[in-house]
């Protein structure tokens, strides 16, 4: 029995499951979850001092590798001022803009102003709250698979720890709230078409992944978005675009920007952001056009706030962040995500296990069929159970990937031809142990 056993065995007397966010339980993967003590770099450490090359980054915020010098000094110049105010900040002013500034593509700039919440959750839920009081209408239309954090009318057929436990949704949430989430399977435009024929004029608006992540990731069909913006806005309903997961991680300006210089431009009218944004600090952000943002309290009727919203410390580690994702940055993403997704492929054919890599950026995932999955029936329909052997066979290389099949894998700017080559040296035989299952 090691550390890791120690306090998970005292975790679960104190904590449900023994964690506090469903995923880290490896209730899919099975085994003790590594409880860590320190991440610095591409790598993080256990309870027990063992090293791992790591390749969750946080789920996503450690763009620039975990504990970047310069974000902990930003982020300790903050504490020395004070940890929280509850008043106006000039830094959250700068960050503000600097969101507006980079989410601008082709063009287009779709964000005027900005709101920062604490977590993800809160910004697709006040954008939820934002597009119905713009409307006056009820209905919200979300996609099969996708995850938008856990707020009551948003775990309708969600993915992430959801898919995960395969549960159908969750309990607690009362029937009258998931009634008006229309659940649509992911890719299909008919279907909204459909959906939108039946009960446009009670569609307050449409959320969507900019490209999905918690189902594994799936490539977005090349114009889906922009298509889904049409359709809302013939209705006189909203886009929201969830980049809590894609923001500023696979493109400087997120997913829209990427599809814009795709030749894909579309104009959302409210645009979520969470993990990158924060640096690895509680934070998010919604930014839309003004007319729309500024039916947001106090401006607007549409009530919102939060105690800790634009917390100084997280705003601090978000802006130096942001600042230093620079275009070098992201081609270096790209270029790991290449090394990476390269090695696995050849691993994985190696052992003539079925196999398919979907990218988006260098955001990429593994899913064990033969042919990348366009929604969440196909996402499911794969040799899941080869995950589990091949995973653990990772952890005993030192390789700490997302404990499960349906998670997408995250590089850093700090994963370096080490850290990189200390992946590409695991994979043969987390593969054989793929092949043998
Ligand atoms: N939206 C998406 C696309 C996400 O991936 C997540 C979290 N993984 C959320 C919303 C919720 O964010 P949080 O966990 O910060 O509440």
């Amino acid at each position: 029995m090691d550390r890791n056993d120690e306090l998970f065995d005292r975790a679960r007397r104190v904590i449900p499951g023994g964690v506090n966010s469903p995923v880290r339980a490896y209730g899919s993967v099975g085994g003790t979850p590594r409880f860590l003590a320190s991440a610095r770099g591409a790598y993080v450490t256990d309870a027990a001092g063992q090293e791992y090359v790591d390749l969750v980054a946080t789920w996503g915020p450690a763009l620039l590798g975990h504990a970047h010098p310069d974000v902990v000094a930003a982020v300790q110049a903050a504490a020395a001022q004070g940890l929280s105010f509850g008043a106006p900040t000039e830094g959250e002013v700068r960050l503000a803009s600097l969101i507006a500034e980079r989410v601008q593509a082709g063009g287009l700039a779709p964000i005027e102003e900005v709101r920062l919440v604490s977590t993800g959750t809160e910004a697709t839920m006040t954008a939820i709250r934002l597009a119905r009081g713009v409307t006056g209408r009820d209905l919200l239309v979300k996609f099969d698979g996708n995850y938008h954090g856990h707020s009551d009318g948003l775990l309708a057929a969600a993915g992430s720890g959801v898919a995960t436990l395969a549960l159908p949704g969750t309990a607690g949430v009362p029937a009258s709230v998931a009634a008006s989430t229309l659940v649509v399977p992911y890719g299909d435009l008919d279907a909204v078409r459909e959906v939108f024929a039946a009960h446009g004029e009670r569609i307050a608006g449409i959320i969507v992944e900019a490209a999905p992540a918690n189902m594994g990731v799936i490539e977005p069909p090349a114009g889906f978005n922009a298509a889904l913006a049409e359709i809302a806005h013939d209705a006189g309903s909203l886009l929201i675009v969830d980049e809590v997961l894609t923001g500023f991680r696979v493109h400087p300006a997120g997913e829209w920007g990427r599809e814009v210089e795709a030749g894909h431009p579309y104009e959302p009218d409210i645009i979520t952001f969470g993990k990158v944004v924060g640096g690895g600090m509680p934070l998010a952000a919604l930014g839309g056009k003004r007319a729309v943002m500024e039916q947001l309290a106090p401006t607007g009727p549409v009530y919102q706030a939060g105690t800790l919203s634009g917390n100084p410390l997280s705003v601090a580690a978000g802006l130096a962040t942001l600042e230093r994702a620079t275009p070098e940055v992201y081609a270096h993403l790209d270029r790991a995500a290449d090394q990476v997704t390269t090695a696995l492929s050849a691993a994985l054919a190696a052992e003539g296990v079925a196999h398919a890599i979907p990218r988006v950026g260098s955001l990429f995932g593994l899913v064990f069929r033969d042919s990348k999955p366009a929604d969440y029936t196909s996402a499911k329909q794969q040799d899941a159970h080869r995950f589990t052997p091949f995973f653990h066979a990772m952890l005993d290389a030192g390789v700490h990937l997302p404990p499960s099949v349906f998670e997408a894998w995250f590089v850093t700017a700090a994963h370096d031809d080490e850290a990189l080559g200390r992946i590409v040296e695991a994979l043969p035989a987390a593969s054989r142990a793929a092949a043998r299952a």
